[in-house]
Formats: structure tokens, C-alpha cells, sequence
């Protein structure tokens, strides 16, 4: 099945919105994506048909709420074919999920003992693991990247040793596109006796994710990067690990039995959904799932790589302009460059593309050690979704060559 991108488009109503008196031809789609009215329709039609608070009620709309949320876990489970439903932690985004496995491991490491990041990570997939370092006195250890945006898994491989417990690496890079070989990363982790977390913020709305096949210990992301809601996303976690970890919030919902002398907690996943959720987002989460499968994760990226593969032949065709991590061995959903024109930045082109109605996102894309081993300030990152189309890359080009008409 191919794409009809015409047909997609309609199902995004912000889509015929203006900006800037141009239709807007949104390009920022690693940041965050539109949603369609599957998802639009379902978030509001929960707070009119079902709104109430889930696990505690005995009165219908509760069980009602409880149930399509429990139904969405399951979903996601289905979706990136985890073992068990309660693998499922509902978080409010990667950045969450993240910080949950950094606490809850806590107890469990000491002094000494290595966890190994990589230079590409965003930074909710390094500060968490600085401040865990500094609370247990952890050591941190980097992979580097070569010059096309590559982990170099030679060293990655010199990095492991007994001490390594960790190894937490992105599956693709929201800075350069870059789809990291996670398999290889993940078998020589296992093989050193360290587990591993994969930010799946990027990947999970441009590649089929199956978490057992991957043999990944934790994976990461959020539904609104995948046409969902803002506020949700997934903590998957094989069982035997999050059983033994600790808890990442108290309070609510996540407990068995509270006495001021103790407190037991609820099984999983409650024991890390403490509080009352986001219930709607919850739900919805599974309406942006149904509409990717809708379309079938094979069909959006074969889409997207076309996209992709167009707009780096035409922005290759523009003087004075670098792309970054061309030659990297595999790309997904993004393309990420820069003008070389003196005393420009990459904010200088996004507010004139703004002007035409074009959004991309410009600066450091919250990576800024990779941007330091490429010793820029940042980049103009075009980031794609399954309703654009080289129209919009036809218009992004053009935008960008008057943007260079004007800077130099
Ligand atoms: N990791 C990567 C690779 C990302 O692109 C992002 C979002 N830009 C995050 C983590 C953080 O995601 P969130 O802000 O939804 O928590």
C-alpha cells in the first residue's frame, strides 16, 4: 500500500491552518506531531462520555475509565510486542520513563560502577544519569561518534567491562537522524553482564519496534512524538527488573497497605503509577496506535525514507550548505544542516522560514555534546511525519534559498 497523503492530510485539521498567511507545512514533526481526528475525537469524547477516576471507584464510570485504560496497556503491549501488559508503565514522556529507571536502580548500584551513554543522546538521556553518578559516585562513560554521525562500536565494545551495569543509548538520534545498530549494542551488553535502556523517543513513530526480538531491558517514549496526546508516554521494563526496583513516586494508587510504620507496594506496573494518571491521555494513546496501524509502520516508512532521500537530493543541491551525518550508515525521519554564511545562525533561517510558513526546528535540539563534537552551535532540522510530502520539501527548499538570498 502506498501512502495518499492527500487523504492523510485531512484527518489533521491544524493542517489547513494558516501561518504567516501560508498554509503551514509543518516540518518539525521530531518535536512534536499533529494529531489526527481519531485522536482529537476520542480525547474529548472521553471527558464527555466517561470522566471519572480509574482503580478505586465500585460506580460505572470509573470501571468504564479503568477499563480503556487497561485496554490501551494493552495495546501498547501488543504493539511493541511486550511479554506482559503490567510491562507497561504508563509515564508522562521519555524524559519520565528515563528518570524513573535512574531512580529506581539507585538502591541497586554502588560506587564505582560504570554506566555507559553515548555522544549523541539528548539530554533527558544524560542529565539523569549525571545525577545518579553524583548521588552514588558512578562512573560515566561516552561512546564516541566518527565523523558521519556513527557510534564507533569498536570503542563501544573497549568501554565494557564488569563494572558496566548500564549501557542507555537512543535508538534514533533527534539531533542527526541517525538510527544507532541498538541489536549489536544490546548482545554485547548482555554479553558483559550490563542491561540496557533504549530512548525510543524518535524511533517509535518511523520503525517497527519489538522489544523481546530486541532483547532491550527498558524502552522509552512518548505518544505525543507519535501523533498522540502531550503528557503520556511508555515505560516498558521486562518484569524481574522492575519488580526489583524501587518505586519512583509515593503516594496514591501505588501501594498495598500504608501504616506510618510501613508501607507495601501494589503489584506492577501501580507500584510506578503513583497518583491519579493521565487517564484521557492514557486512553487516547491507544487511538494514535490504531491509526499508525492503520497505515502499517512498513508503509509510513517507506514513505518517510523517500521523503527523506528527496529533500537530502535537493538540499544537496543548494551551495554552501552541510548536511550532517549524510554518509551515516542508516537515516530515519529527520534531516538536520546549515547555511555556511558568515555571522548566521541556524535561528536566523527558521524565523524566515517561519515568515513563509514553515516550521522546523534550529539550535542544539537539546544534544549539545553532539554538537560540540561537530563544533557547531546547532543546526536547521527538517523532521518528517507521514503526511508530508516533497511538495513540502519543494517549499522548504525554496524557503531556504531565500533565506540565503537574504543572508548574504
Ligand atoms: N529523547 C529523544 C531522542 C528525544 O527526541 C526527546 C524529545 N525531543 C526526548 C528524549 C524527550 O522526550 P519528552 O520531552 O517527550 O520527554
Amino acid at each position: 500500500m502506498s501512502i495518499d497523503t492527500k487523504h492523510i492530510q485531512t484527518q489533521f485539521p491544524i493542517l489547513g491552518e494558516k501561518v504567516n498567511n501560508h498554509t503551514i507545512v509543518y516540518l518539525d514533526n521530531a518535536a512534536t506531531t499533529q494529531k489526527p481526528n481519531i485522536v482529537l475525537d476520542a480525547e474529548i469524547n472521553y471527558y464527555r462520555t466517561i470522566n471519572s477516576n480509574v482503580h478505586r471507584g465500585i460506580h460505572t464510570l470509573s470501571q468504564l475509565a479503568t477499563m480503556e485504560m487497561e485496554e490501551s496497556r494493552k495495546v501498547v503491549q501488543s504493539f511493541i510486542n511486550a511479554k506482559k501488559d503490567y510491562e507497561i508503565i504508563f509515564t508522562k514522556g521519555t524524559t519520565e520513563g528515563i528518570n524513573l529507571v535512574a531512580s529506581g536502580l539507585e538502591r541497586l548500584l554502588k560506587a564505582g560502577d560504570e554506566i555507559i551513554i553515548s555522544q549523541l543522546e539528548h539530554h533527558s538521556n544524560i542529565v539523569p544519569w549525571q545525577l545518579l553518578a553524583n548521588r552514588k559516585d558512578l562512573i560515566l562513560k561516552i561512546i564516541p561518534v566518527d565523523e558521519h554521525g556513527d557510534l564507533i562500536l569498536e570503542d563501544y565494545k573497549n568501554l565494557l567491562t564488569e563494572k558496566t551495569k548500564l549501557v542507555a543509548v537512543n535508538h534514533v538520534s533527534n539531533a542527526l537522524g541517525v538510527v544507532n545498530p541498538i541489536e549489536s549494542i544490546i548482545q554485547l551488553a548482555h554479553q558483559a553482564g550490563a542491561y540496557v535502556l533504549i530512548d525510543g523517543a524518535q524511533s517509535i513513530p518511523h520503525l517497527k519496534v519489538d522489544v523481546q526480538e530486541l532483547d532491550a531491558d527498558f524502552y522509552v517514549f512518548s505518544a505525543h512524538k507519535m501523533y498522540g496526546p502531550t503528557g503520556v508516554g511508555i515505560l516498558y521494563g521486562k518484569e524481574h527488573l522492575l519488580e526489583v526496583m524501587d518505586p519512583y513516586q509515593g503516594g496514591g494508587e501505588m501501594i498495598k497497605e500504608v501504616t506510618f510504620e510501613k508501607t507495601t507496594f501494589a503489584e506492577l506496573p501501580f507500584k510506578f503509577e503513583a497518583g491519579t494518571p493521565n487517564i484521557a491521555g492514557n486512553i487516547v494513546l491507544r487511538k494514535s496506535i490504531e491509526f499508525i496501524q492503520s497505515l502499517g509502520l512498513k508503509n509510513i516508512q517507506h514513505h518517510e525514507d523517500e521523503l527523506l532521500k528527496y529533500a537530502t537530493q535537493k538540499l544537496e543541491e543548494i551551495e554552501n550548505l552541510t548536511i550532517y551525518s549524510k554518509n551515516a550508515k542508516q537515516r530515519a525521519g529527520l534531516i538536520s544542516f546549515n547555511l555556511d554564511i558568515a555571522n548566521t545562525n541556524s535561528s536566523d533561517v527558521g524565523f524566515i522560514l517561519d515568515k513563509h510558513g514553515i516550521a522546523v526546528r534550529t539550535g542544539h535540539h537539546c544534544a549539545q555534546p553532539i554538537m560540540k563534537r561537530f563544533e557547531i552551535p546547532g543546526t536547521i532540522r527538517a523532521s518528517f511525519a507521514v503526511y508530508n510530502t516533497l511538495e513540502d520539501i519543494d517549499l522548504l527548499v525554496n524557503g531556504i534559498q531565500e533565506a540565503k538570498k537574504m543572508l548574504l
